[in-house]
């Protein structure tokens, strides 16, 4: 169907653009997080750096206060004996520098002058004049050769009442200093040092190199007036009391500087140094990680979603399937036809393109599931369905909406034009088959052109009544033996409310007694004269407009629309009522037959009780009725038929097979029905002539023997002339009913025919 294979197409068009989509975001959202994650994982990497260096500060500042604690003993110590009275105990030296790391202890005078250590003018070292000054505990770093090897000088000025004396300090080497510090640091990476408030780098613990750039990088940090990185270090300090940045290097590397006061005395600062690339490789990593996962995580998803998405489309199509298509040709079934004119309606009849609705049916389907077998008759409704549908153009469909029955949507050229294509398509599709099977099919077709809702009364007929038209054109076209098409047209109209006209009237005909019987009568042939043996009810109707109405004009309306049964169960009661009358005259009353429509067979139990109630009330013996079934009721349901075959038998009814012949019914299949009366069809005559040909009246003979011999009574229909009856009494044949010996006669004059006691 072409509807299903379009949703298959767009089914992978949409899981493709799911696909792309989920791609898409998936890289929006990572290049996004990665930026976001990036910065907050730069934060925390800070605050650790803060941590790691506060720590740095606790150890540093308990360094610094034992320093101090130590140096002003030393100083009061020298203070109370009168500096120039001092004389330092070189043990005691010794004692102090070992335990404080000093790499050397000096004393100098108010003037600078040395007291003790080396005997130069100290007076101008930075941190010792700044001592001098009254300073305590002041901390410089001095150059020592070689390679610019970097030494501390702690000092503290040597107070007697209120008045600097002189100057004790420390000194502390490079390599002391460090081990001093011992400070862990982030993986190796990372360095802590240790600078002034002029920027210079006293100490640093693992890394000179980087020491020497970063005192060139941070020299007068707190002077920088330009904004600066670390200027903004130094205001963040200040204000905050640390504080993280990036400091560029003079070749190009870049570092991430965390600092804060030591103490407020000593105008120190611990640095805290980690390099940026060394961030940016490890949060990079990381970031790989989590993209990955990430992405695995949106793939799955995308996956799952794309996986629930295409089940459920093909849930809709398993669905779309059930519900539209049908299963033996894959062509749309009646509910796709109805849907698709309704889409046809809505489209506006597909921009001004007039449609016509052709229905077409197989006219001797019955007859080649018969003969051939029901698959090979799916097989042929199957290629006929398919070569139908092939020739057709686009926008037009074939449906297949009951057993042989098929629909087309045409783009119409006009209704004579449409007839003549469709009668084409079928030709063809017929020719093909007997082609490629040698078997004929023939079809029989009718075509409805759809109006247009602007130029009829403004209302478009729907998919249903379409469909209906068509129909009704086809049975006007059916019966024929070849390849016949029917449009539906003014005169079908007229028609067609005509036969509603009489299917509208039934109840009131019932109501009005409209429906009369007459009665054929049979007669044995095989005594030296016929004699009367039977009759067989025929219902007419006698309508109030129309007047005399053979059967074959209304009945088939009837079982068209469930009537059939309520006209059978009226005229049974009429002529059990009826051979009640005769009997109560005196009237020697043969078996009547009383026709059965295959509809009211299949009432089954209600039918047989029925008439049970019936005869009971009018007291009417069961062998003066027999009932006729004709051959075509077997067909569906053919089990059911003959179990309720059966039960008539059993319950002691008289049945009889009416038309054997007409059909397709075989000998075969006839010898395992309970029947007690097989009437042969007025068709099986036709070819007959009265110069006796063997040939030509071997079937009959045959059939006839074949049926005596199974104890079947066998009545000829339709015998019109002598010598058929001759011919029939030969083969022993039982009864004869025909124009040859008498018409369907009406109540007064099948009396005369009948015997009284
Ligand atoms: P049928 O049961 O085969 O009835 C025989 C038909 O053949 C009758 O047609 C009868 O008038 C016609 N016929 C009898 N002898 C001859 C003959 O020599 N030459 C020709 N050309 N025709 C002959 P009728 O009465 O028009 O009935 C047609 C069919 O309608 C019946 O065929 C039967 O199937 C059905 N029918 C008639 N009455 C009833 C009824 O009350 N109930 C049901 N369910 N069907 C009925
Ligand atoms: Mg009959
Ligand atoms: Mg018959």
């Amino acid at each position: 169907m072409r509807g299903i294979k379009d949703n298959r197409v767009s089914t992978i068009q949409l899981i493709m653009l799911y696909v792309l989509i989920a791609l898409a975001v998936a890289m929006v959202l990572t290049t996004v997080l990665r930026g976001r994650i990036s910065d907050m994982m730069i934060s925390e990497m800070q605050s650790g750096m803060i941590n790691v260096v506060e720590q740095d500060r606790f150890l540093l500042k308990e360094k610094f206060n034992s320093i101090a604690a130590n140096l002003n003993a030393i100083s009061s110590d020298i203070a109370s004996k009168g500096i120039h009275n001092f004389q330092y105990d070189e043990d005691v030296l010794q004692g102090e520098m070992r335990n404080y790391r000093f790499s050397r202890i000096g004393v100098v005078d108010i003037s600078g002058n040395a007291l003790l250590g080396p005997d130069i003018n100290m007076g101008n070292f930075p941190g010792i004049c700044d001592s001098l000054y009254g300073k305590r505990r002041a901390v410089y770093a001095i150059s020592t050769t070689p390679g610019d090897r970097r030494a501390m000088v702690v000092s503290w000025p040597i107070m007697r009442d209120n008045l600097v004396t002189g100057v004790v300090y420390g000194i502390y080497n490079e390599d002391d200093l460090r081990d001093l510090f011992s400070i862990p640091s982030f993986d190796g990476v990372s360095d802590s040092m240790v600078i002034n408030s002029d920027g210079d780098v006293l100490v640093s613990v693992n890394d000179q190199e980087l020491a020497k750039q970063l005192r060139f990088a941070l020299n007068g940090w707190q002077n920088t007036f330009s904004p600066s990185a670390q200027q903004r270090l130094f205001t963040k300090v200040k204000q905050n009391g640390s504080g993280v940045e990036r400091i560029a290097l003079s070749d190009g590397s870049q570092y991430f500087l965390a600092c804060m006061p030591i103490n407020e005395i000593d105008d120190l600062y611990i640095v805290g140094t980690m390099p940026v690339s060394k961030v940016e490789e490890r949060i990079g990593k990381q970031l790989d990680v989590i993209t990955a996962v990430l992405g695995t995580l949106l793939i799955v998803l995308l996956l799952l979603y794309s996986y629930q998405t295409y089940s459920k489309r093909k849930q809709e199509e398993r669905l779309e399937r059930l519900a539209f298509v049908d299963d033996l040709t894959g062509l749309g079934n009646k509910a796709a036809y109805v849907r698709t004119l309704y889409s046809y309606y809505k489209d506006n009849g597909r921009n001004g393109q007039a449609i016509s609705i052709a229905s077409i049916d197989i006219d001797n389907m019955k007859a080649c599931n018969e003969i051939m077998g029901f698959s090979y008759g799916d097989e042929m409704i199957k290629r006929f369905g398919i070569y139908l549908s092939e020739p057709l153009a686009d926008g037009e469909e074939c449906f297949r909406v009951g057993g042989d029955i098929f629909y087309l949507i045409l783009k119409s050229q006009g209704l004579q034009s449409d007839g003549n294509r469709l009668r084409k398509l079928i030709d063809d599709v017929t020719a093909r088959i007997k082609a490629e099977e040698h078997y004929i099919l023939t079809a029989s077709a009718g075509v409805y052109q759809v109006p247009d809702a602007t130029t009829e009364d403004g209302k478009i007929p729907s998919p249903m009544e379409c469909g209906d038209n068509a129909d009704f054109a086809r049975k006007k076209a059916k019966g024929k033996t070849t390849n016949i098409v029917c449009c539906f047209d003014s005169a079908l109209i007229e028609d067609m409310m005509e036969v509603k006209a009489l299917e509208d009237s039934f109840s009131s005909a019932l109501d009005n007694n409209e429906f009369v019987m007459y009665y054929q009568p049979k007669y044995s042939i095989q005594g030296p004269e016929p004699i009367l043996a039977g009759a067989e009810a025929l219902v007419r109707w006698i309508h109030p407009k129309k007047g005399f109405l053979n059967p074959g004009v209304f009945l088939s309306l009837f079982e068209r629309d469930g009537n059939s049964k309520m006209l059978d169960m009226h005229i049974i009661e009429k002529v059990c009522h009826q051979i009640s009358i005769w009997r109560k005259n005196g009237y020697q009353v043969p078996t009547i037959s009383i026709n059965l429509s295959r509809q009211t067979l299949m009432l089954g139990d209600l039918l047989i009780n029925e008439l049970e109630l019936l005869m009971e009330y009018y007291d009417i013996p069961r062998k003066l009725i027999q009932l006729e079934i004709l051959e075509g009721s077997f067909g569906e349901k053919a089990e059911d038929m003959l179990a309720i075959l059966k039960t008539l038998k059993k319950r002691g009814f008289s049945v009889a097979m009416d038309d054997f012949g007409s059909g397709y019914s075989s000998l075969g299949l006839l010898n395992e029905m309970p029947l007690d009366c097989v009437k042969l069809d007025r068709s099986l005559f036709t070819s007959w002539t009265d110069e006796v040909d063997e040939v030509a009246t071997a079937l009959v003979k045959f059939t006839i023997q074949v049926l005596k011999l199974h104890g079947r009574e066998v009545v000829a229909e339709g015998i019109e002339e002598k010598y058929q009856v001759d011919i029939l009494k030969e083969f022993g044949c039982d009864l004869i009913q025909g124009y040859y010996f008498s018409k369907p006669l009406p109540v007064d004059s099948f009396e005369e025919k009948m015997n009284k006691a």
